[in-house]
């Protein structure tokens, strides 16, 4: 519930125990303070008080960060120098730069200049500790996060930050067949595939075969698909154009399908229509209105229509992390938690979800995206809220500043739509390649990124053009295919 504007009296619930289970720094018992309250000042102060140690001096509480993608690691650091001991738990070593997934996918550039080691990131932070494990479960009424390896994390409050996979819409048997982008593994198997399907085209001798290995189809028509389409549609027009002797790259098939009846959802219909101008340009076939009915080892079925193909990418659409279901709280449609206001869980002043796996709203009431500065600010948010709540303050309703969106669609246009000004073109390119720049962990991949677009604009090459992996496991074809 939302506080009025003026000052208000705030009683801390009686939570019992002695001063040393709840110091003056929580509020104590029945204590009575008096404060400001702005109208976005959220009346349900948590009251966590941390269990004593065994010399019974109170000890900071204890912030469990699940997941270092955009949401945990942009909490950990705005914690730094709190008083409060964190821990950051993922089951990967590193933060991905997931905006970018797309160039490591399409062999511009290499997982490292997108990735960094979490525990590199947070090395200086002395309240941080970082541990490399899989979350299994959230046991909230232990307030404990569990591990892979049954050992279970402790909190006094909790950042949710575990982010989505990839849903196949209930035919999951679809995956091996049409790996999705989420991951640096996924990245390097749709490589792999991509800079394969030329590589085994050169040999074959069967036209129709040839065909198909040399047609690409990308399921799904949002930013991810767009970006996805645009690039190998580029590699084959320009990278590969003369590298091969027996085929021709430039004629290879790039099909973009979309459900909807046009391209970008998310961005104003005029963006959404540049973006398919520019995707025919580059010689993409976009294809509105068309729901995949099936993908097999031969290829996409649209009802009766079958389109060969040998490499089929999915960029459809995702699913909640499973660890949302293990809170026992509501959550939506989509697996999401639905959180209040002030980012926390209703019935749970301790346990903040943030990012993509929060179904949240901004201040107007509507929708919040799944999008990195959304991570990223309810990082800071929940963070703040969690220093407010040890002082013994209110938390406050989440505010969302909103900067725009943008979508590449090749090497020098794009389309964005920032505070509602909509820039196409080499100018919205260029904020785009600004704001991914400027947004990269790490000055070294800052620089190394900016060196390699600026390689890859002047001579049309890529430099991860390397076919080294073996087939992933999780995503590879059955052997029948
Ligand atoms: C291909 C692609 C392109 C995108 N492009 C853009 C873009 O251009 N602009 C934009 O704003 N947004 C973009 N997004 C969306 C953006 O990346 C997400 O909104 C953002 O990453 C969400 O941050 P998060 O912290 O909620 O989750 P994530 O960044 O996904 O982080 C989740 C973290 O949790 C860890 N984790 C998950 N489950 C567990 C578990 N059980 N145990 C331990 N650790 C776990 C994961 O390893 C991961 O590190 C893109 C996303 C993708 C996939």
């Amino acid at each position: 519930m939302l506080g009025a504007v003026g000052q208000r009296r705030v009683r801390f619930p009686p939570v019992g125990g002695d001063w040393v289970r709840n110091p003056p720094a929580l509020g104590r018992p029945g204590d009575e303070r008096v404060g400001w309250v702005v109208a976005e000042v959220v009346e349900s102060s948590p009251s966590v008080a941390p269990e004593p140690t065994a010399d019974e001096t109170p000890r900071e509480p204890r912030v469990v960060i699940v997941g270092g993608g955009f949401g945990g690691l942009y909490a950990a650091k705005a914690l730094r120098e709190q008083p409060v001991s964190v821990t950051i738990v993922d089951r990967r070593n590193h933060h991905l730069f997931q905006p970018l997934l797309y160039q490591v996918a399409s062999a511009a550039l290499s997982p490292a200049d997108i990735a960094s080691p979490i525990r590199a990131i947070l090395r200086k932070q002395a309240n941080t500790t970082v541990l490399l494990a899989e979350v299994i479960a959230i046991d909230a009424a232990a307030r404990e996060v569990v591990l892979d390896d049954g050992t279970r994390q402790p909190y006094d409050y909790l950042v949710l930050a575990a982010g989505t996979s990839h849903a196949y819409f209930g035919h999951d048997e679809w995956e091996p067949l049409a790996p999705g982008l989420k991951s640096l593994e996924d990245a390097l198997e749709i490589r792999r595939r991509v800079l394969r399907a030329f590589e085994e085209a050169e040999r074959e001798l069967n036209p129709a075969e040839r065909e198909a290995l040399l047609t690409f189809v990308v399921v799904g028509g949002g930013p991810t698909g767009v970006e996805l389409a645009g690039s190998i549609a580029e590699i084959s027009r320009f990278t590969l154009a003369r590298d091969f002797d027996h085929i021709d790259p430039t004629k290879a098939r790039v099909i973009l399908m979309e459900g909807a009846d046009r391209l970008l959802l998310t961005f104003p219909e005029k963006l959404g229509k540049k973006a398919a101008t520019y995707l025919k340009r580059l010689g993409v076939q976009v294809r509105t209105g068309a729901m995949v009915t099936g993908i097999d080892p031969q290829g996409v079925l649209l009802g009766e229509e079958r389109i060969p193909a040998r490499t089929v990418l999915w960029a459809a659409g995702v699913r909640a992390s499973p660890l949302a279901k293990t809170l026992g709280v509501e959550l939506d449609r989509a697996g999401r938690v639905v959180i209040g206001p002030d980012l926390s869980v209703p019935g749970h002043p301790e346990i903040f979800v943030i990012g993509d796996l929060a179904a949240g709203k901004d201040q107007r009431g509507k929708p919040l995206p799944g999008t990195a500065p959304v991570a990223i600010q309810q990082g800071h948010w929940a963070a703040a809220n969690i220093v407010r709540a040890v002082r013994g303050e209110l938390t406050r309703s989440f505010r969302y500043k909103d900067r725009g969106n943008m979508a590449t669609v090749g090497r020098n246009v794009a389309v964005a739509d920032i505070k509602g000004l909509k820039l196409t073109g080499f100018i919205a390119w260029l904020a785009w390649a600004v704001v991914h720049v400027f947004n990269l962990i790490g000055y070294k991949n800052r620089v190394l990124v900016t060196l390699q677009w600026i390689w890859a604009y002047v001579t049309f090459q890529r430099g991860a053009r390397l076919i080294t992996e073996e087939p992933d496991a999780r995503v590879a074809p059955p052997a029948s295919a």
